[in-house]
């Protein structure tokens, strides 16, 4: 088997791993039902692993992204400033993405991207409208 912390090779009977110290995956000899025992001499002593339940985490680059998208489109109030949590957005978006597969927050990638994109809409418009109305006297 292999450690879970650090994927090294850990043999069997060792309980801790010993290139990162962390416990090795519980090893679980099943019952061996009677029958099974002495008719062929066979040995069904076969282990089973059981597998760690899976640590909840959270995508927080994610969900970052997602939370700066939503700035991003109320900041639209305060001119020429939600550009910077747009972009930002982005790039959280971005980095969250990656980690997907890991942390999960897929969803909240999606809705970053979607909100910095209307963002930067918004952005490009109040600066339309700004030149608009200088132009304009
Ligand atoms: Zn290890």
């Amino acid at each position: 088997m292999n450690c879970e912390s650090c994927g090294s090779f850990i043999p069997d009977g060792q309980s801790f791993c010993s290139n990162c110290g962390a416990k090795a995956p519980v090893i679980i000899e099943p019952a061996r039902p009677i029958y099974q025992q002495n008719d062929s001499g066979k040995d069904y002593s076969e282990s089973v692993e059981i597998p760690m339940p899976k640590k909840y985490s959270v995508n927080y680059i994610a969900r970052a992204g997602l939370i700066l998208g939503i700035v991003s489109v109320v900041a639209v109030y305060i001119p020429f400033t939600n550009i910077v949590p747009a972009i930002l957005s982005i790039i959280f978006s971005l980095v969250g993405l990656k980690k997907v597969d890991e942390r999960g927050g897929r969803g909240n990638c999606i809705a970053g991207f979607i909100l910095s994109g209307i963002g930067i809409v918004l952005f490009i418009l109040t600066v339309i409208f700004a030149i608009i109305r200088e132009t304009q006297g």
